[in-house]
């Protein structure tokens, strides 16, 4: 087949063994530790729902560097959102919990980055979220290490400080709907394929950040992630 012009590159996220995941999809999870439900108005067991950004919206960042991410306009509440990602290596269907887990090639530190206004007024007149979430860059992530090595992430610290105040501060075993009920949940909506990346939701402590400010961004057995807002 020939195509009418050059097809864009296959966004792609390198892993920490060494090269690349490509990237099918984006999903992302609402509102999954209690605390950050709460500052959001909302009661903390409420069921998972999901979102997605495009694939071109990752902003890959390689260990120890400082990953930039172009100021996206259209907002004046830029807000940091820090998030497991489970990167996806087989797909399927109707997934039972229990064998979730045997479909995770990996984990990252993410950064689900949400123009909040917009988001808000996006809200209130009750239409979709895709401009306050999925816009360029808006999914910053660190490489993506393999399961085979860390095992399966269950607890650990989460947490995100800007020009080195810590904002966000949490641990991945207080998620309301785990990696695996989340994935059994995702596919029982869509087809899971290889190379689908979920961002798992954030804990509490969003803010907004400024052109300039530098993100910092940890997750316990994945290293760091640091972004700068230029
Ligand atoms: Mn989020």
């Amino acid at each position: 087949m020939s195509f009418v012009f050059t097809p864009p590159p296959v966004p792609a996220v390198p892993t920490a063994g060494g090269g690349s995941f490509p990237v099918h999809r984006i999903y992302c999870v609402g509102r999954n530790y209690a605390e950050h439900a709460r500052e959001m108005g909302h009661s903390d067991r409420d069921p998972p729902f999901f979102f997605m950004k495009p694939a071109d919206a990752v902003l890959p960042v390689a260990e120890g560097a400082v990953g930039e991410m172009a100021w996206p306009g259209l907002t004046d509440d830029l807000h940091h959102e820090v998030e497991l990602v489970a990167a996806i290596g087989s797909g399927g269907r109707d997934i039972p919990v229990e064998q979730a887990a045997q479909h995770v090639w990996g984990h990252a530190v993410g950064l689900d980055m949400t123009r909040r206004d917009l988001q808000a007024q996006m809200k209130r007149q009750g239409r979709p979220w895709c401009i306050a979430k999925g816009f360029e860059q808006s999914a910053p992530i660190g490489p993506i290490h393999p399961a085979a090595r860390t095992g399966v992430l269950r607890r650990g610290a989460i947490m995100l400080a800007v020009n080195g105040v810590q904002r966000q501060h949490g641990d991945l075993a207080d998620l309301i709907w785990s990696v695996d009920e989340t994935i059994a949940a995702l596919s029982r909506a869509w087809l899971l394929q290889p190379g689908d990346l979920i961002y798992t939701g954030t804990p509490a402590g969003v803010g907004a950040v400024r052109r300039g400010d530098l993100m910092e961004a940890a997750i316990e057995g994945l290293g760091g992630l640091r972004v700068r807002v230029v």
